[in-house]
């Protein structure tokens, strides 16, 4: 996790201290801003990876940070740090995007393992990197690779095999997926020999690669990407 950069906005300087030292100490590159004015023009000219957030500062309330970030279309990762344990501003900030929150007192073990997680899931959905075993999808790119070797697939193919993985361990009805293929089309299909013939050239382009035969025919169903 090192050089990962954290923004700590705590008007409390003594905490902001022992906060700034112990993630310090974790390695991570921290800045600090002790009220709402110099939090917003840190965050509007810098990106962090993650936020650290007290809501009660002296010079305004933290969830309209948030919500400054979500309308500048920021992706940082935020926790919530603060002592007003209410209901309403957990949910109010999670609602605007904030990925945690973390009521006062806290120990800073506590904090260190919650921004290791934002930062974790963060850089897996920042680079739109789908993980399973030895595949990769790039949700992004729209390209698979198998053991880090890129594979080509069609269109369809693609479609399918993200419809299957993102429902992974489910059977999915031939009709689904017929819908799921054809729903930017006019065409009306009457069979679905369609189908068939895309999961036997997907079936077969991933094995040829050394990928794990993970769609299985449910007889009579449909399909199931089956990793366990
Ligand atoms: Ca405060």
């Amino acid at each position: 996790m090192a050089g990962m950069k954290i923004l700590i906005v705590e008007d409390e300087p003594e905490l902001r201290k022992s906060m700034v030292s112990y993630l310090s100490s974790e390695h991570y590159l921290c800045d600090e801003a002790a009220d709402y004015k110099t939090a917003l023009d840190k965050i509007e000219s810098l990106d962090y990876d993650c936020i650290l957030l007290d809501l009660g500062l002296p010079d305004g309330n933290g969830l309209a940070i948030l919500r400054e970030l979500k309308n500048n279309k920021k992706t940082e990762g935020v926790i919530i740090i603060s002592a007003k344990d209410s209901i309403d501003d957990k949910i109010t900030g999670l609602n605007l995007g904030a990925d945690d929150y973390l009521s006062k007192p806290f120990h800073l073990s506590e904090l260190g393992a919650r921004v290791a997680a934002i930062i974790r899931r963060r850089n897996f959905e920042g680079s739109n990197l789908l993980q399973l075993n030895e595949l990769t999808i790039d949700t992004a790119a729209k390209t698979i690779s198998v053991h880090g070797t890129p594979v080509v697939l069609t269109r369809k193919e693609y479609d399918l095999l993200v419809y299957l993985v993102s429902n992974k361990n489910r059977v999915i009805s031939k009709n689904a997926i017929a819908e799921h293929l054809t729903k930017d089309e006019a065409d009306v299909f009457d069979n679905f020999d369609f189908i068939y013939a895309h999961i036997k050239n997907l079936k077969r382009k991933l094995t040829q690669a050394g990928c794990n035969d993970y769609i299985k025919t449910v007889y009579g169903m449909g399909y199931k990407f089956q990793t366990g």
